[in-house]
């Protein structure tokens, strides 16, 4: 080796040292592999990320990562031959246990040929995302966590708190949906109005708690007396209503006695206390207003307070009202 041979190499050897300088210097994991898909080269990155010594490395196969699970090795193994030969691009993600946690990683590799020699290899690099994958996690939760309040929220704005019966806001909603399916399929739909008989002589007797719990006994009792489809509600302190899709005011008639009686005979009332309530039946009739339609049943209630309570007044508009 003369002189000039000798100054080559030393040139040569100073700049692969400076190429491998700048590849530690990235903050990117980077690797290549040779033509035959055997790992040739790690930066330092690589080495902090998967916590190794890239030496104990070189020479090895995707097929030696014991961190992979053997179907994705066998898998990456596969991609890298193919990139190496077409010269094409692979990528994935994969999960690998590092000192700090198991990682998520994006690879980018792609196959490649030197030109002036056309000798093969592979180069890639990875993207740690296992922040952003934390990330995704805490915001699917937070996501999931919203959509439960949201729910919650709505089922609120939508129930009487003290006996879980729809509030008159949800009835009104339901009513109107009820009425339009009534014209649009020319069924009847009926309300029944209830309001308790001398509800406050309870209260006064038997203490404010004990006048909610009549409420919360009479309303598991209503629900029990109804249909699935029927909308039962509670609009006011002592006040309740039912509709009742796709039943006449004869059909309303025969409901609203039938709960008049169950209601006189309930011995499940606290303290033994004994009630009655009054109602007031209507059948729809289109094309009136939610308003006219409930004033009727309003009006056929104290028809039946009027006539001395446990009752049930009946309020109809002529055309519905004709046998
Ligand atoms: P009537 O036969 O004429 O309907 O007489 P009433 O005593 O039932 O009617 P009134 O309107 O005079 O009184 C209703 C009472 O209902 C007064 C109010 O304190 C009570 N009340 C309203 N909301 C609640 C509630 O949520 N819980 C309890 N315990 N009482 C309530
Ligand atoms: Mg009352
Ligand atoms: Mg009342």
């Amino acid at each position: 080796m003369n002189d000039d041979d000798t100054k080559i190499i030393e040139q040569l050897s100073r700049r692969i040292c400076f190429l491998e300088a700048v590849l530690d210097e990235l903050p990117t994991p980077v690797f290549a592999k040779s033509a035959d898909a055997r790992f040739c080269f790690f930066n330092k990155a690589y080495e902090d990320f998967f916590h190794v010594d890239r030496r104990d490395l070189l020479g090895k196969t995707v097929l030696d990562l014991e961190f992979l699970s053997p179907e994705s090795r066998e898998r990456c193994q596969r991609e890298d031959v193919a990139a190496i030969r077409n010269g094409s691009v692979v990528h994935y993600e994969t999960v690998s246990p590092a000192y700090a946690g198991p990682r998520h990683a994006l690879y980018w590799s792609k196959g490649f040929s030197v030109p002036s020699t056309g000798e093969k290899g592979l180069v890639g690099n990875l993207v740690d995302v296992s922040d952003i994958k934390i990330m995704e996690r805490a915001l699917a939760e937070k996501i999931a966590e919203l959509e439960r309040v949201q729910a919650e929220l709505r089922r609120m704005s939508y129930t009487d708190p003290l006996t879980g019966l729809l509030n008159r806001r949800a009835f009104e909603k339901r009513t109107l949906e009820w009425m339009k399916l009534s014209v649009r399929h020319e069924q009847p739909v009926s309300v029944v109005m209830i309001d308790v008989d001398f509800f406050k002589k309870i209260n006064d007797t038997f203490g404010h708690d004990a006048g909610d719990a009549v409420l919360k006994v009479l309303a598991a009792g209503f629900r029990n007396c109804c249909r699935e489809e029927d909308v039962v509600a509670r609009i006011g302190g002592e006040e309740f209503v039912i509709l009742l899709p796709m039943v006449d005011w004869e059909g309303a008639m025969a409901f609203a006695e039938r709960i008049r009686d169950a209601v006189h005979d309930c011995r499940n009332f606290p303290h033994g206390i004994g009630l009655t309530c009054s109602f007031g039946v209507t059948q729809f009739s289109a094309p009136e207003s939610l308003d006219s339609f409930i004033k009727r049943a309003d009006e056929a209630l104290y028809q039946a307070k009027r006539k001395g309570r446990n009752g049930i007044g009946m309020h109809l508009v002529e055309k519905v009202a004709q046998p």
